[in-house]
């Protein structure tokens, strides 16, 4: 059996203070499998430094130069954010001789033992394969509240993810090369892998703390990629806009002809409380309205200017 070439891709942003543990600790990882005969010995890992503005980027060189067959890396010239990161990751690929990637955090929150399973479950045949976290006992009360919430209205709005999967998954090289295809900037993984991966598998880990540093990731930067999720994957807000356009405008219809009726039976009371309260909530429907509209018309504002979704500034092959 030919063994696969695997490659860890790994996205790091000011990650100086658990990066080199994790490196080394992925590399005993690869060397396990290798011994194993599960993976071929020319398999790596491969950073992407989102910008880092620590010692992130001479920590991987430092790595390089000690194993430059097994560490290799590109930095880019400014923080582009975890998608792009990933994104990169997997497209810059494509200079190596590769099988199959697996996307891993740098905090090593994603159980690394299990990188073992997604590769059995690669050579029983399956091209995506996603780690799904048993629970997300390291997160806040509101951070997970808020990834219920996002998985339930995606879901609503009829963009589909697969639950408490994040970007913990193995993807195949032949996905790889289809994700070279989608060439929009509001890039949104998960739904991208869950459009074009046919029959999934499912491996089950824990979420560990974080070695050290902080979370990355803000309550904003969740809201905003899940504006992105939505705005990327589906037009059914565009569209309740509209029904609610339709349903407040009948509603405005029988007011209307009420004050009609009131007026021509001299039965005009003052309904001060009535206007306001009336005014006032479709107000608060029309900024809303123009808001999901202005969400959307922002994502046709990137994709048409099409910039370079990502700027290399140097590779360590
Ligand atoms: N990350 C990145 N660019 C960013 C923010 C985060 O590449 O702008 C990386 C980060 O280094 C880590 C991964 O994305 O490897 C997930 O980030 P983090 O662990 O901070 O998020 P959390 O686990 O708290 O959701
Ligand atoms: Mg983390």
């Amino acid at each position: 059996m030919i063994l696969p070439i695997l490659s860890l891709v790994v996205p790091c942003y000011n990650e100086e203070d658990v990066l080199k543990n994790t490196i080394e600790r992925l590399l005993e990882v690869l060397n396990e499998l290798e011994q194993k005969e599960k993976i071929s010995s020319k398999s790596f890992l491969f950073l992407v430094d989102d910008g880092s503005k620590d010692k992130t980027f001479q920590i991987i060189c430092d790595l390089h130069s000690q194993y430059p067959q097994k560490v290799k890396a590109i930095s880019f010239i400014k923080n582009f954010g975890n998608q792009k990161a990933i994104l990169a990751g997997l497209l810059e690929l494509k200079k190596f001789d590769f099988d199959c990637c697996i996307t891993i955090d740098a905090d090593l929150q994603q159980d690394e033992n299990k990188i073992e399973e997604f590769i059995e479950k690669y050579n029983e045949g399956h091209e995506l394969v996603y780690g799904v976290k048993n629970e997300r006992n390291d997160d806040s009360f509101l951070k997970k509240i808020c990834a219920i919430g996002f998985y339930k209205l995606m879901n609503v709005l009829g963009a589909k993810t697969c639950p408490n999967h994040s970007e913990y998954r193995l993807v195949s090289k032949r996905l790889v090369n289809i994700l070279n295809e989608y060439g929009e900037h509001n890039i949104f993984l998960r739904g991208i892998f869950q459009e074009m991966g046919n029959n999934p598998a499912i491996v089950y880990y824990d979420v560990k703390k974080r070695m050290a540093g902080v979370s990355k990731f803000s309550l904003f930067d969740l809201f905003s990629l899940a504006v992105q999720g939505i705005t990327s994957f589906s037009t059914v807000p565009l569209r309740l806009v509209t029904f609610t356009g339709i349903l407040i405008s009948f509603f405005a219809f029988l007011l209307g002809m009420s004050a009609v009726f009131e007026k021509i039976f001299n039965l005009s009371v003052p309904g001060w409380a009535t206007i306001v309260a009336a005014v006032s909530f479709i107000g608060g429907i029309q900024i809303l309205s123009i808001g999901i509209i202005g969400e959307y018309l922002g994502q046709i504002f990137t994709e048409v200017k099409s910039r370079p979704r990502y700027i290399i500034d140097k590779e360590l092959n």
